[in-house]
């Protein structure tokens, strides 16, 4: 499963956001694949289609699909340089697929900040610096390896050493691999070195539990959203204290809080739902009277792939899929309607599934 790790300083919120996000949790009973770690915690991902669907066909059973957060908290200045328990908090950055990086935004005398006062780009430039050293190292390792193989008389290396002294020049200018516009061959050759810059980042940003309703006009939220903008990546301005509340209520109780705070929905759902269009995942829907369910494929993925998320053998043994767009579907108000209409289609392998189809496979056991 895709996963998005949670980073920051310390001090900024992060246990207190990955509090509430595992106490929200899926139910695990669901989600069997999903890996069971104590810093690994599993939402499902809100999705009104989902609850569309299941007005339509009233199954027995609804499963949304889901989504993992790493807590990886003890990232400190000098992790780089093995300080803390630097290289090891680097390394589980490295096997994630997306970065949260939890800002503090509230003031609050009583909670220290390890440089002594709120500054959130300086807390941000803290954290980046440690992951484009670590990435620097990995570069110049490659680039001296590279030019060795060139001397040693292999050309295919020297579009390597072109594009790694690109991304070397730009971390240290202090951008991340993240920013420099790639051609898909070069993207492939950087990807090889699972940079850590390379990897999406959204910032959340912490604002104290009174802001939540105003937090746009929080001015450590501005400076974030700036800085955020410059370097193309997503900001979503919540309340960690406020969200951990949240997570303990259910129903109506909690549409009452929700009210009372003056917010549309949770922030960790807003925060999922980011994380998720970060990652450019898709959802597709499976609509049976037994169960309704989502599921995530990525962008690009086709039928057969998509068939293999729910089992290996839908995979393996495909023919078929049977495929009408969620839209389609819902306005045709039934499947029988929007085959009347002539909106089920069947796709062969080569489909390339879209968000929001609803899908039926056909394979041979
Ligand atoms: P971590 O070190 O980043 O994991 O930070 P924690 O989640 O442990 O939070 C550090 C302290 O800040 C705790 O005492 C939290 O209660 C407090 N804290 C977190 N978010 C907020 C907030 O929005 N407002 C206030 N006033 N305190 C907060």
């Amino acid at each position: 499963a895709l996963k998005a790790g949670i980073v920051g300083l310390p001090n900024v919120g992060k246990s207190t956001l990955f509090n509430a996000i595992t106490q929200a949790g899926a139910e695990s009973a669901n989600y069997p694949f999903c890996t069971i770690d104590p810093n690994v915690g599993v939402v499902e991902v809100p999705d009104e289609r989902l609850d569309k669907l299941v007005e339509l066909v009233q199954p027995n059973k609804t499963v949304p699909t889901a989504f993992e957060f790493v807590d990886i908290a003890g990232l400190v200045r000098g992790a780089s340089k093995g300080e803390g328990l630097g290289n090891k908090f680097l390394a589980h950055i490295r096997e994630v697929d997306a970065i949260v990086h939890v800002v503090r935004c509230f003031v609050d005398e009583n909670v220290t900040h390890v440089d002594g006062k709120v500054n959130p780009i300086s807390d941000i430039q803290t954290i980046n610096l440690e992951l484009i050293l670590a990435d620097l190292e990995s570069v110049e390792k490659r680039i001296e390896r590279s030019r060795k193989n060139i001397k040693g008389g292999d050309k295919k290396y020297a579009q390597e050493v072109e594009v790694l002294e690109r991304v070397k020049e730009a971390l240290y200018q202090d951008q991340p691999a993240r920013s420099l516009e790639l051609s898909e061959d070069e993207r492939q050759i950087v990807r090889d070195l699972h940079l850590l810059t390379l990897k999406p980042v959204l910032y959340a940003a912490n604002v104290g539990e009174d802001e939540v309703a105003s937090a746009e006009e929080n001015p450590y939220v501005k400076q974030v959203r700036e800085f955020a903008a410059a370097e193309n990546a997503e900001v979503v301005p919540i309340s960690a204290k406020v969200e951990a509340e949240i997570a303990e209520l259910e129903g109506e109780d909690k549409e009452m809080f929700l009210e009372e705070l003056g917010l549309q929905e949770s922030g960790l759902n807003r925060l999922i739902k980011a994380a998720y269009k970060l990652l450019g995942l898709y959802t597709y829907f499976t609509a049976g009277v037994q169960e309704v369910r989502a599921w995530t494929i990525r962008k690009g993925t086709k039928a057969p792939g998509a068939a293999g998320v729910i089992h290996t053998d839908f995979e393996r043994g495909f023919i078929r899929a049977e495929v009408v767009a969620y839209t389609d579907l819902v306005a045709a108000g039934s499947m029988n309607g929007a085959k009347e209409r002539g909106q089920l289609r069947l796709e062969g392998k080569e489909y390339l599934v879209q968000d929001g189809d609803v899908m039926h496979f056909r394979f041979n056991v």
